[in-house]
């Protein structure tokens, strides 16, 4: 099956307890397609400026992700800076700076135009929607956000999710979005827009998946240096979405098998800065964490003694 993304590709510049990176590679649409690549092929698209460095642009070639939905314009490429402190769980966005992104008008080479799962990584929904509407023959379509366009493009936002399968957001965001502090609730409410399923991401305590009343929840791979957690949660989308493209399936036992797969590629997203560590994961890593997540949540319920 076919996986289009549309996203941003940025230069991040960010700071944790563990160092700092500037005018790195980043950006939803970037951790998205790495991470879907360790699955299955992926088309980008998005756009970069004139100042976007030409290495990064065979990197993500040769990775096999299909470039030719991503423009070239005059001006700067996006970016966004951010800081982390104790809190890994929570970005403080410095500054966003949307540069090229603000006259994108995504076209999509006809090409794309039958692929069959979508996802809408985090940008601005308006450009969500654009996509949508050239993807008539999709067979599940998901999207992400997060506070900034919550806060400024909300109706926009709605419509995004009135209209995709699977809405991917984070436990603040969530609750930003719904007003409701109880996760269960924040879920039902934005199940009542549209989605079948949604998929809260918490960060190192894991994700939820809430499909038709019924929740799963994952672990985070527990990890005791966390390096930088920017694009765990656009490296988690990656994984699930690229896992789905690759069987060919949305029945709610492969999203469970997804939402794992996915929680292994970000739990090696954040051991190192920008895209350093997923770029140099192997399939054998990423079966290995698997594996041993099957010990994590495994207990013997027959042998659960009650009296
Ligand atoms: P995550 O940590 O998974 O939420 O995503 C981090 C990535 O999102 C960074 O690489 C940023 O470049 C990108 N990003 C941050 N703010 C925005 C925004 N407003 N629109 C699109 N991408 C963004």
């Amino acid at each position: 099956m076919s996986l289009l993304v549309v996203g941003s590709v940025a230069l991040d510049s960010v700071e944790t307890p563990a160092g700092k990176v500037e005018d790195a590679l980043g950006g939803s649409a970037t951790y998205f397609s790495a991470a879907a690549s360790l699955l299955t092929g992926v088309r980008m698209v998005a756009v970069v400026g004139e100042d976007f460095p030409d290495q990064h642009v065979e990197m993500l070639r040769s990775r096999g992700i299909d470039l030719e939905g991503l423009e070239r314009e005059q001006g700067r490429t996006f970016r966004w800076s951010g800081r982390y402190s104790t809190d890994l769980n929570q970005a403080i966005t410095l500054d966003t700076q949307l540069n090229v992104f603000e006259r994108f008008d995504p076209k999509l080479p006809a090409a794309y135009k039958d692929s069959d799962y979508v996802f809408l990584a985090n940008i601005h929904p308006a450009l969500q929607l654009k996509v949508l509407e050239q993807t008539p023959e999709r067979k599940f379509a998901g999207a992400d956000t997060m506070n900034f366009w919550i806060e400024g493009e909300r109706e926009t936002l709605e419509e995004v999710f009135r209209r995709v399968d699977c809405a991917t957001i984070n436990e603040a965001e969530a609750r930003d979005f719904t007003g409701e502090s109880n996760l269960f609730r924040a879920a039902r409410k934005i199940a009542e827009l549209g989605p079948k399923y949604i998929v809260i991401k918490r960060g190192e305590y894991g994700a939820l998946l809430w499909h038709e009343g019924e929740v799963f929840f994952a672990p985070a791979y527990p990890l005791e240096e966390v390096a930088d957690p920017t694009g765990a949660g656009d490296t988690f989308a990656g994984g699930l979405f690229g896992y789905l493209s690759s069987r060919g399936t949305h029945d709610p036992d492969t999203v469970r098998q997804g939402i794992v797969v996915g929680s292994v590629a970000a739990s090696f997203n954040v051991e190192d800065f920008s895209l350093r560590r997923l770029l140099d994961v192997t399939s054998d890593e990423i079966s290995n964490r698997v594996k041993e997540f099957v010990k994590m949540i495994c207990f013997d319920a027959n042998g659960v003694i009650l009296n």
